[in-house]
């Protein structure tokens, strides 16, 4: 798949496909906008290259993230009145784990950890890694319930963003959009939420017109980018081996957050404010909102 680019015009008019493998060759699609929307592995960039425009200035920071899920049948005294339980990672030992009630009687449990940190891929490693988080909650589950899977890994080796909002050249009729634009360390959840954030940016750059398109809407989503993207990167940069710039506003951030996630232990507020700031419902100035402030600054010194 590549587009089809008019040296004339600057702009890209269709792409060229790979047709059915029955009926082989290559086929043309005409087309008044191109968006690529083909996930992190897209091919703009080289296309670019290849077109004689600049690259769009990576950046990244690896977290090298490898989880492991499995599906177990959930019985009535397995964390009784609980739905869920997760657990972030942090200090000392970044391990993270996730169990979820779905449907059916199940748990869905995820283990994991940072930097080749990986659960084994084999039952009694499993549990002993689930035995090594902070709190005892999921190994208590797993250490004797019925699995119904077999174990899935996964790994996702860095956060990634493409700045194509700084391109000063751009072809008409071209876009990036999504995982193309920025992929996210799966772990915030926040992928889904800016593409269609961006669909709805999109929606309105269509509506004032296509010329010049790319620099309106690569401006929008960069800006709607910016938020998720401080809160997961700055987030993995918490970790102390996770490379990357630790500004002075990061590492108070991290600071503060810290005192936050000790008083929200004890204060179902705190918690509720936080988790609306992670799943993108509430900018993230409303955790440093005064009443919000005094109720950490009280939380923390209390939990201490
Ligand atoms: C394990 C995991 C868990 C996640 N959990 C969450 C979550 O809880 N909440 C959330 O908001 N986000 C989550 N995300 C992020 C979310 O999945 C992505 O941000 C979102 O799917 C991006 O959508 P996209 O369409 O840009 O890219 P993708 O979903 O990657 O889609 C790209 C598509 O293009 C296709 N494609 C690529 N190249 C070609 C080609 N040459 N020809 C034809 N087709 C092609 C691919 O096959 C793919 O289907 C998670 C991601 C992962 C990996």
């Amino acid at each position: 798949m590549e587009p089809v680019f008019d040296r004339v015009e600057s702009r890209v008019t269709g792409l060229r496909v790979q047709a059915q493998r029955d009926l082989g060759g290559v086929e043309t699609i005409s087309a008044d906008l191109v968006v690529d929307a083909s996930g992190r592995g897209s091919h703009s960039p080289a296309w670019l290259d290849a077109l004689g425009y600049a690259k769009p200035r990576e950046e990244g920071v690896q977290v090298q993230i490898g989880y492991m899920t499995r599906l177990y049948r959930r019985r009535p005294e397995h964390l009784p009145g609980k739905q869920a339980v997760v657990m972030a990672g942090c200090r000392p030992g970044w391990r993270f784990g996730v169990i979820l009630a779905q449907e059916d009687d199940r748990w869905i449990v995820t283990l994991g950890g940072y930097l080749g940190d990986r659960p084994p891929a084999d039952e009694a490693g499993y549990i002993e890694f689930a035995r090594s988080l902070p709190k005892p909650e999921i190994f208590g589950v797993i250490k004797d319930a019925d699995s119904l899977t077999p174990l899935a890994p996964y790994h996702f080796s860095a956060n990634l963003r493409r700045h194509y909002e700084e391109l000063r050249r751009f072809p008409e009729g071209l876009l990036v959009f999504g995982d193309a634009l920025c992929s996210f360390n799966p772990v915030y959840g926040q992928g889904m939420t800016v593409a269609c954030t961006e669909a709805l940016a999109l929606q309105e750059c269509l509506v004032a017109g296509s010329q010049g398109i790319a620099r309106r809407f690569f401006q929008a989503a960069s800006k709607l980018i910016d938020i998720p993207w401080q809160m997961a990167v700055g987030s993995d940069l918490q970790h102390p081996a996770v490379a990357g710039k630790r500004t002075a506003q990061l590492r108070f951030i991290n600071w503060y957050l810290a005192k936050l996630f000790r008083a929200a232990q004890h204060d179902a507020l705190l918690a509720t404010r936080f988790l609306e700031v992670a799943n993108l419902m509430k900018p993230p100035p409303s955790l440093m909102a005064p009443g919000i402030a005094l109720r950490v600054w009280k939380g923390s010194r209390a939990a201490a």
